[in-house]
């Protein structure tokens, strides 16, 4: 995808997991879930800007499009306290290619240079990016609903049956 898709993605993605995370019942709680909104927003936009900066320098969609730079981003916070949420953006980038578009990325580089693909999406250029685009996002909000809401239910489930309650 082109800039504008992986922004459109990171901002539509960021409204629904502020939405997700801290889901407003009622009008009182707006404010909190627009200010989760944008906490979210900022980061994973950033995030989705870094892949592809290797357009500029390195081998695009292999340089900045691997799972050793998303790692690097998965750990940074946990390490030095700041960057979080950036690599979200950076994970919704390599979705957005590989189910989005029709060239894949080198996941393992550089290690290997194998671009890997899925058999899905549409050329950059083609008129119905935008709403493939769309549409991906979607399927990454319902993964990421289901991630919050279902993994805990679940997690409790086995940790009950565990204890034999
Ligand atoms: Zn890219």
């Amino acid at each position: 995808m082109n800039k504008k898709g992986h922004v459109l993605n990171a901002v539509l993605l960021s409204i629904g997991l502020g939405y997700i995370l801290e889901p407003a019942t009622e009008l009182a709680a707006v404010p909190a879930t627009l200010e989760t909104m944008v906490m979210i927003a900022v980061p994973v936009t950033l995030g989705a800007m870094v892949p592809d900066i290797d357009t500029a320098f390195g081998k695009h969609r292999k340089t900045l499009h691997n799972l050793p730079l998303l790692l690097a981003f998965f750990v940074f916070p946990l390490h030095f306290g700041n960057l979080e949420f950036v690599w979200i953006g950076v994970l919704t980038h390599y979705v957005l290619d590989m189910a989005g578009s029709r060239r894949g990325i080198a996941l393992f580089y550089p290690l290997s240079s194998t671009e890997y693909d899925l058999p899905t999406g549409v050329p950059v250029s083609s008129r119905y990016a935008t709403i493939v685009t769309v549409l991906v996002t979607g399927v990454e909000l319902i993964l990421a609903a289901a991630i919050v809401f279902d993994v805990p239910r679940w997690g409790l489930e086995v940790g009950r049956q565990a204890i034999g309650m």
